[in-house]
């Protein structure tokens, strides 16, 4: 019989799929098991419009039979099959709506190499089963028909369709599957271990049951004459199995679903074997439709801050994994979230490109990014210790947020954010911070430093919570990057405890202050001298309250960023103009004025040196030359 010759487009899909080398070639079960739920939906929709389907819903099944002696594995459906025409328009050429954009790409001839990773990911359709058969048989019975049909292809050279016999309506696509090759391992799509991982990987959502004759190997009942010394013998039987859980927990309402089988799903799912801190399930339904189960993980992933780990959601389509790890459904400051979503608005052969513009995959994710904001939010108010546990293991990346991208994320973040309070001694949001605000209270105060103790005792801090100011402690390096990047809270300025100003003075305490400068000047110039180019300045401060020294910085580089910009290996040092803040109302001030007076240059130079390595200790800095600082110390006590 003269073979038909596929049409011209789905030739060149035939070549790609006979002749791909991707590794995604599994996804060709999902793409069967999908054809075959859609043709028991068709026959489902049927029944309810006409009278002479007598079918009923719980009689529709899918069925898959794999036979390692012929080489062949075959998926059966009980749906409403194909007429002669239906298989050859259907099986003969692309004809769904979903493949225009494929066919686009496959015009192109130079990019068919990258399009072959397309296939990979998103299947298209029944073609994928020549991607590991060299010979495709369907036999089809259209429901309302006695006649049957048999459309038969070696993939590129063309079809045949002949009369058969079957006895039910319904599809089998029977598969003669290829020899394994160099690289490829066919065999295991014969193995029923490994055709159940495929089906519960993509098709354990598919709606009607997904059977299969497995083997199980199992203790025999022990009989009931068995006497002492019975062993226990072993069988290996068959038996029918269905491989899908069918159901989706998603689909389900909230109402219906139990906190522990949000958690069992969560567990198995991502793999983790602890229970999530929080899950989202949430739907919409209009513009875009989706349904979603989000889940908040309740530790750090071990690879979470590394290259390794893989932000992204699963999507699906109306129960069939489309995407593993859909990296656009996710802003990077929410990168911890695992989860699920599912909207029949993508078809399932979209590809990544495309579904990166889609308007429904941006607009889904924005949704969600609302929702998980709100969701911590709430539990931000209400189960401050479930937060705090939440902050614990996440609480970084959302600062992380805050400084990326230009600070745009920033008005999302801020209301999560958790700092330490000096006030209450335990984290606190900035709304709260503000809200026990002192009316004259200038600033939104904070101070960075290695640990909450080592910042309380900054000479800087004195005198501000002298004033009953609070300041945020700030222990992590992004800190004063946030900080920065913040600059202001509800109308407030947020400032550093070390920046010059960070308490403004009252005219009296200016006019002071300058009154001191005056009468410290030859102090502050003496001292500059014999630093020269270690400092830019040397000047009276008006925040020391007891201490005598300390460091400040002048210009765009904070001390905390030097610090920071230390730590990164490689990165072209950047330096903070230093600026060394004197205590004029000090003993050691005093002790200085003396040598200056009495022209001591030496002492002058030695308290000068003592007092700059002060400042550096005090600021987490390293001492250029700590050798020469001990000689100096020692050298003042003999
Ligand atoms: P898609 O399923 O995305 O439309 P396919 O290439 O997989 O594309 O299938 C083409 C068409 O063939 C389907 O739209 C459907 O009409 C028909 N078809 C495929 N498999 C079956 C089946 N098992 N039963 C009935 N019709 C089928």
């Amino acid at each position: 019989m003269a073979k038909k010759q596929f049409k011209a487009e789905s030739k060149r899909l035939l070549d790609l799929m006979v002749n791909s080398i991707y590794t995604h070639k599994e996804i060709f079960l999902r793409e069967l098991i999908s054809n075959a739920s859609d043709a028991e939906d068709k026959l489902a929709y049927k029944s309810l419009t006409d009278d002479s389907v007598t079918v009923k819903r719980k009689d529709l099944k899918i069925t898959i039979v794999p036979d390692k002696e012929k080489q062949m594995l075959t998926v059966s459906d009980n749906g409403v099959g194909m007429s002669k025409e239906e298989l050859e328009s259907n099986l003969g050429t692309i004809a769904r709506s979903g493949s225009g954009q494929f066919k686009a790409g496959l015009a192109e001839d130079d990019k068919a190499a990258g399009k072959i990773d397309v296939i990979g990911q998103f299947g298209v359709g029944f073609y994928s089963a020549f991607m590991v058969a060299d010979h495709v048989t369907v036999i089809s019975r259209a429901w309302g028909s006695e006649e049957a049909w048999m459309w038969q292809s070696d993939g590129a050279d063309g079809y045949t369709v002949t009369a058969c016999e079957k006895e039910v309506p319904g599809t089998d696509v029977i598969m003669h599957i290829k020899d394994n090759a160099d690289e490829e391992n066919y065999d295991q799509y014969l193995d029923t271990y490994k055709l159940q991982e495929l089906i519960k990987k993509y098709s354990d959502y598919i709606r009607y049951p997904i059977v299969m004759e497995v083997e199980d190997y199992r203790q025999k009942e022990k009989p009931e004459d068995a006497g002492e010394d019975y062993k226990p013998e072993w069988e290996t039987v068959k038996e029918w199995k269905t491989l899908n859980s069918m159901v989706p927990l998603w689909q389900r309402p909230k109402s219906k679903v139990k906190p522990e089988e949000y958690n069992a799903f969560y567990k198995e799912k991502f793999g983790d074997w602890q229970d999530p801190l929080a899950v989202v399930h949430t739907s919409a339904e209009g513009a875009v439709t989706y349904k979603a189960m989000l889940y908040i993980p309740s530790q750090t992933p071990y690879d979470f801050y590394t290259r390794e780990y893989q932000k992204g959601l699963q999507l699906y389509s109306s129960g069939v994994l489309i995407m593993d790890k859909c990296a656009d459904l996710l802003p990077d400051h929410f990168r911890f979230v695992k989860g699920v979503v599912d909207s029949a608005d993508f078809s399932l052969n979209i590809s990544r490109e495309v579904l990166q513009h889609t308007r429904q995959l941006k607009v889904i994710a924005s949704a969600l990014e609302k929702k998980i904001k709100s969701e911590l939010l709430k539990m931000q108010k209400e189960d401050r210790e479930k937060y705090e546990a939440f902050w614990t293991a996440f609480g970084t990346q959302l600062k992380y947020g805050v400084v990326a991208d230009y600070g745009q994320h920033k008005d999302i973040l801020q209301d999560l954010l958790l700092f330490w309070s000096s006030k209450e001694g335990k984290n606190t949001t900035l709304a709260a911070y503000k809200d026990r605000m002192p009316e004259d209270q200038p600033f939104c105060y904070y101070a960075c430093g290695e640990s909450v103790e080592k910042i309380a005792r900054l000479p800087q801090v004195e005198r501000i919570l002298d004033k009953g100011y609070e300041i945020l402690y700030c222990t992590e390096d992004v800190d004063d990057f946030v900080m920065k990047g913040l600059r202001e809270f509800g109308g407030k300025e947020i400032k550093s405890v070390t920046e010059e100003g960070a308490l403004p003075q009252t005219e009296e305490e200016k006019k002071a202050a300058e009154e001191k400068a005056e009468a410290g000047k030859s102090v502050l110039e003496a001292v500059k001298e014999a630093l020269a180019d270690q400092v830019k300045e040397v000047r009276v401060s008006s925040i020391l309250k007891s201490g005598a020294c300390c460091l400040s910085a002048d210009g765009p580089v904070s001390i905390e960023m030097e610090k920071y910009m230390r730590k990164l290996e490689g990165s072209q040092q950047m330096k903070a103009e230093r600026v060394l803040e004197l205590n004029p109302d000090s003993a050691p001030f005093a002790a200085l004025k003396k040598a200056v007076d009495a022209g001591d240059k030496e002492t002058v130079g030695k308290y000068s040196k003592l007092l700059y390595a002060q400042a550096l200790l005090l600021a987490d800095l390293p001492l250029e030359n700590p050798a020469e600082y001990t000689e100096l110390v020692c050298s003042l006590m003999i």
